[in-house]
C-alpha cells in the first residue's frame, strides 16, 4: 500500500510517496516558493531527478503538480492516483486537542483552526495544504499527525509555566513541545537497537538540526522536552534564540524601536548560532570558518554544546537516571566534532565516548560510546516521515 506523505510549510510543500509494506520511498521532493516569483518543483524517483520552474500561485496549484509528476511517465513511481491509498498529513500544533493522530474531518479542520493561535506561522499552511489534497483526492482518506502529539504525556509539573494560572486557563499558555514524531521514532529505534525494554528505560532523545529540541522519553513515554508553547524555546538553534531573560524582549523592542512581533521575527530567524557567528546557521559553514580562525564561530558552536548539554543534564534529573542519549537529525546524525563537544560536558555521568567510532559514524545508527561507558550514547538516524504514514496506514487500515 502506497501513502503520501505531505508537509505543508508557509511557502513550501514537502511530500513522499511510501510503499508502506516496504518502507521503500518511492518518490520525494519540494515545491519551493509557493506564492512567490521563482516557484520550483524538484522531484526525484528511484534515480531520475528532475527540477522545473513552475507558476504556483498557491498550495492547491504545487499539490496538482505533485500528482503530475508522481504519475509522469517518464519521472513518476505510480501509473494512476488511485495508486495512493491515502494522505498523511504533518501537522504542527495539536494544542491540548489531539493527543494522537486523526482522520482528517471537517471538525478536525476546525479544530486545528482554534490551535492556529498558538502556531500563527504553522498551523494555516498545514490547513491550507490538507484542504487543497481533499479538493483534488475528495475519496482519500487524510490523517494528520501532530507534531505535539507524543508529548501529550508530560505531566503538569513540566508542561506548566510559572505565569499567573488564569494564562493557562484562559489562553492555554503551557509548554506543549514538537519534533514529537521524531522523539517517537528515535526512542524506539534506539531501545532496540541497543536491546532495551521501552517500557522500562530512559532515554534522552537529542534532535540537532535547524531546528532542536531534547527530549526525555522515560518507559517510552515523553515527560519533557526543550521546546515550549513555540519552538522557540530550549537550546539556541540555527537561527532560533532558545531560552532567555524575557526582559531582553522589553530592552531590545526600546532601544531598537521595534515592536514585539518586529523582535519575536529576529528571536526566530536571526539569532542561534547564526546570531552569534554573525555568518550562518549552517554547523558546515562554522566548522569551516573557526578552522579559519573565525572566533564568533568558535564560540557559536561551543554555545550550542554547552546548552545541550545543560539540557542532557536537567533530563537526567527529570528521570533519576540515564540509559542511553541518541543524536538525530542534521546536526546529531552528520557534525562529528559537534556530538564531541557535548559529550565532553557529561563526564560525571561516566560517559565516555569512542572517538574513533565517533569521527567514523555520519549519517547511520551506530554506539559511539565505548564498552565501559556508564550511559550508552547512540547515533539515530531519524524517519518522521516514515511514522507519519505508519500512523497514516494504522487509522486507514480500520476504516
Ligand atoms: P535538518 O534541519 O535536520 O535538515 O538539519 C540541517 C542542519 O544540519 C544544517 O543546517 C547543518 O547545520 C547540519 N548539517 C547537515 N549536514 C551536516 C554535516 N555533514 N556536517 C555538519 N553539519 C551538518
Amino acid at each position: 500500500m502506497n501513502i503520501l506523505v505531505i508537509n505543508c510549510g508557509s511557502s513550501s510543500l514537502k511530500y513522499q510517496l511510501i510503499n508502506i509494506n516496504s518502507e521503500e520511498v518511492l518518490a520525494q521532493g519540494i515545491c519551493d516558493r509557493i506564492y512567490l516569483e521563482g516557484s520550483i518543483l524538484k522531484h526525484k524517483a528511484k534515480d531520475k531527478k528532475i527540477e522545473k520552474q513552475v507558476p504556483m500561485p498557491d498550495h492547491k496549484s504545487a499539490i496538482g503538480y505533485v500528482f503530475e509528476i508522481l504519475t509522469d511517465g517518464e519521472y513518476g513511481a505510480i501509473k494512476s492516483l488511485d495508486e495512493i491509498k491515502a494522505i498523511g498529513h504533518r501537522a504542527v500544533h495539536g494544542g491540548e486537542y489531539f493527543r494522537s493522530s486523526v482522520l482528517a474531518d471537517d471538525n478536525v479542520i476546525e479544530t486545528m483552526r482554534e490551535c492556529s493561535d498558538l502556531a500563527p506561522l504553522h498551523n494555516p499552511a498545514n490547513i491550507t495544504g490538507l484542504i487543497a489534497c481533499k479538493e483534488l483526492m475528495p475519496d482519500t482518506p487524510m490523517v494528520c499527525v501532530f507534531d505535539t502529539a507524543f508529548h501529550a504525556t508530560i505531566e503538569p509539573v513540566a508542561y506548566l509555566y510559572a505565569t499567573p494560572y488564569e494564562w493557562y486557563e484562559k489562553y492555554k499558555v503551557r509548554k506543549y513541545g514538537f519534533h514529537g514524531t521524531s522523539h517517537y521514532y528515535v526512542s524506539r529505534k534506539t531501545a532496540e537497537f541497543l536491546g532495551l525494554d521501552i517500557n522500562n528505560s530512559k532515554i534522552i532523545t537529542c534532535h540537532l538540526g535547524n531546528g532542536s529540541s531534547i527530549c526525555a522519553v522515560k518507559n517510552g513515554k515523553s515527560i519533557d522536552t526543550s521546546m515550549g508553547l513555540s519552538p522557540l524555546e530550549g537550546i539556541a538553534m540555527g537561527t532560533r534564540s532558545g531560552d532567555l531573560d524575557p526582559a531582553v524582549l522589553q530592552h531590545i523592542a526600546k532601544k531598537e524601536n521595534l515592536n514585539i512581533d518586529e523582535v519575536l521575527n529576529i528571536l526566530n530567524k536571526k539569532s542561534g548560532v547564526l546570531g552569534i557567528s554573525k555568518l550562518s546557521s549552517d554547523f558546515r559553514d562554522l566548522l569551516k570558518a573557526e578552522n579559519e580562525g573565525n572566533e564568533l564561530a568558535k564560540i557559536a558552536r561551543r554555545v550550542f554544546a554547552y546548552r545541550v548539554a545543560k539540557y542532557i543534564g536537567s533530563y537526567v534529573v527529570a528521570m533519576n537516571g540515564v540509559d542511553a542519549i541518541a543524536f538525530c537529525a542534521g546536526i546529531g546524525e552528520n557534525a562529528v566534532y559537534i556530538r564531541g563537544m557535548i559529550v565532553e560536558h557529561l563526564e560525571f555521568l561516566g560517559v565516555k565516548l569512542d572517538k574513533d567510532i565517533n569521527i567514523n559514524t555520519i549519517g547511520k545508527a551506530a554506539i559511539i560510546s565505548t564498552q565501559d561507558s556508564k550511559v550508552k550514547i547512540c547515533v539515530m538516524p531519524t524517519n518522521e516521515e516514515l511514522v507519519i504514514a505508519q500512523d497514516t496506514f494504522n487509522i486507514v487500515s480500520k476504516l
